[in-house]
């Protein structure tokens, strides 16, 4: 089955593409203008881009919404992850600050959080969220993945996602479980599926 997908991440990409080697899951065939993501929740701003990007296609297009919520900081980055340290930010420029908003606090405890929603002929069918568990290290570790990923340390793997080969990111991820989700629905109940509001996962 071919499922779009509406990323200009190559990370993201990578790993939407892992994560179901049974389906066909494709960028857009053209580019277009991303809209603004003025939602407050992942739930709202994955919803947001789904229905915006399947406008522009027929059938099955997902649309994620990820980022980093760090407890000490009241959840923030959260829906500002990828911009967190100005418009134009770069990975560099996020972690740096992350550091500098972390200095000198002990509670490190974080989570990366990812909400799916998928839309079939531009019409909503539901969302889907995943969520891991780790905690920021006081530097950088690790040259791998994307993002924060070498600054989240997972302590099941004893390493960042940084250092984990991409293969063990997927196992346990939150973008893993939310995709999981999603073609574990798809597989099941395309069929049959019609619109609902959306409901969670974890
Ligand atoms: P989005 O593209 O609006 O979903 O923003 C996602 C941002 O959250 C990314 O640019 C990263 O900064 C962060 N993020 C989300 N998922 C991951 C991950 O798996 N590893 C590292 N950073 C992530």
């Amino acid at each position: 089955m071919t499922v779009y997908c509406a990323t200009s991440n190559p990370g993201k990409l990578r790993e939407f593409q892992l994560a179901a080697p049974d389906f066909d899951v494709r960028q857009l065939p053209r580019s277009v203008p991303p809209p603004e993501e003025h939602g407050s929740t992942f739930e709202d701003n994955a919803a947001l881009k789904a229905l915006y990007y399947g406008g522009f296609t027929e059938g099955y297009l997902f649309a994620d919404d990820s980022g980093l919520e760090v407890d000490a900081l009241g959840g923030a980055p959260g829906v500002h992850s990828a911009r967190y340290a100005g418009p134009e930010a770069s990975d560099a420029d996020n972690n740096s600050l992350l550091l500098q908003r972390l200095d000198g606090i002990a509670d490190r405890r974080a989570r990366f959080v990812c909400v799916i929603a998928l839309v079939k002929d531009g019409k909503l069918v539901r969302t889907f969220r995943g969520a891991v568990e780790g905690r920021i290290l006081a530097a950088p570790r690790g040259s791998g993945g994307f993002g924060y990923d070498p600054l989240f340390y997972f302590e099941p793997f004893g390493c960042t996602f940084g250092e984990a080969p991409i293969g063990d990111k997927m196992l346990v991820s939150h973008r893993a479980q939310a995709l999981d989700a999603m073609f574990t629905f798809l597989r099941g109940n395309a069929a049959s599926a019609g619109t609902q509001s959306s409901s969670s996962h974890r």
